[in-house]
């Protein structure tokens, strides 16, 4: 095959992708410019498929960031404000997810959610909980 034709193959290839449907990926009848779908039944299910993908990327995110904020949770009201990063993963802490990090002077301060702590090589330091705190009696 010359360079020629296999530009051309190419370009067929793409052309030939386009006309297919998003959904069901079967070459469409009418084609237009812009057209992603054969009918509404695909462009319905295309679009039912990735907001539910949303949804469940969503709330499994949401879950990993509840179940750190409340190890972090467990820790101060133990009195504990550092802890070894080891542990921390053994105890089930995604220590992939926060909800910010911020690169300060000398270090990188994480927040999940109301909890703020600093962290090092190895361990997390200075946890705490920001808003407002009870008061003891
Ligand atoms: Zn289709």
């Amino acid at each position: 095959m010359t360079e020629k034709q296999k530009k051309d193959m190419k370009e067929y290839d793409i052309k030939k992708t386009e006309k297919c449907c998003l959904e069901c990926g079967n070459e469409m009848e009418y084609y237009r410019k812009g057209k992603m779908f054969c009918n509404d039944l695909c462009r319905s299910r295309y679009h039912n498929r990735t907001k539910n993908w949303t949804r469940h990327y969503h709330s499994k995110v949401i879950g990993i960031l509840e179940r750190n904020s409340s190890i972090l949770d467990d820790l101060i009201r133990q009195d504990i404000t550092s802890v070894d990063l080891g542990d921390l993963t053994l105890w089930g802490y995604n220590i992939e997810y926060a909800t910010s990090v911020r690169k300060l002077r000398t270090h990188l301060e994480y927040r999940c959610f109301e909890y703020r702590f600093y962290r090092s090589d190895n361990r997390i330091y200075c946890i705490e909980k920001l808003g407002p705190v009870k008061k003891k009696r």
